[in-house]
């Protein structure tokens, strides 16, 4: 698109298009983005890292902001976004700001992740569980959610379970659930982390955030399950409080 343009204008005059490639040359790494960002009024970040991790679109601390590579071409609004994400006054600045960060669509060059299939052996359960998000489906969703992939995980160990959200031209949307939780806490509590990442499904096919908020707390007190996410959206463990990160995985940690 740009080069086209670019081309458009080089038959016209130098000067248009001199203007046209100042305006839409996009930072080419961390150091330009972080100037870039700067400019629109960033401050409280002195340094950019870019990352390819899929899962994780914005998230910061410490001085330090981490920002999937995708957004190296993100259009000025988007960009304004996420320095109102992190400067933002009041919550509701920095909500309206992950609303406009979510819509850039991220397209990586980065080899696809494998993802981790059901084992063999767990395949009974991941069936079961299967069963249960057609049934809770019907009873909690109207039965408007969509059939997801879903996968008992041997790998996730602090984390219960999780919803991930499809990727244009990747992977299709899923629910993971820890083996180890299934086999440590028994069904109820496997199927309560169930129906919370149904609700994270919810979020994602109804263009709410993928968050903890008041519309995930609203609907899950709705379905019936504990309004309260014990883990703060994507963010790892251990990270200095303050931290945040937009990301698209949203995961409940026992
Ligand atoms: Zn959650």
């Amino acid at each position: 698109m740009l080069q086209a343009l670019t081309r458009f204008f080089r038959r016209g005059s130098d000067e248009s298009q001199l203007e046209l490639t100042f305006q839409s040359a996009a930072p080419a790494n961390a150091e330009q983005l972080l100037a870039r960002l700067t400019t629109l009024g960033l401050k409280r970040i002195s340094r950019v890292r870019l990352t390819r991790n899929r899962n994780v679109m914005v998230s910061f601390g410490a001085g330090v902001m981490r920002v999937h590579e995708g957004y190296l071409s993100a259009p000025e609004p988007v960009l304004r976004a996420i320095v109102c994400f992190v400067e933002g006054r009041t919550r509701a600045d920095r909500r309206a700001a992950q609303r406009v960060i979510v819509t850039h669509p991220i397209v990586t060059k980065a080899p696809k992740e494998r993802r981790e299939r059901t084992h063999t052996d767990d395949a009974g359960m991941s069936e079961q569980l299967t069963e249960w998000h057609a049934r809770y489906n019907t009873r909690h969703f109207h039965g408007r959610l969509k059939p997801v992939a879903m996968r008992v995980s041997r790998r996730m160990k602090s984390r219960l379970g999780h919803y991930s959200a499809a990727i244009a031209g990747g992977d299709v949307a899923e629910i993971a659930i820890s083996r180890s939780h299934i086999r440590r806490h028994g069904w109820p509590e496997a199927l309560h982390t169930l129906l919370h990442e149904m609700v994270h499904q919810w979020q994602d096919e109804t263009g709410h955030t993928i968050d903890h908020g008041s519309t995930f707390r609203a609907k899950c007190r709705e379905v019936g399950i504990a309004p309260y996410a014990r883990r703060v959206l994507a963010t790892r463990p251990g990270r200095a409080a303050g931290a945040q990160t937009l990301g698209r995985l949203a995961a409940r940690e026992g």
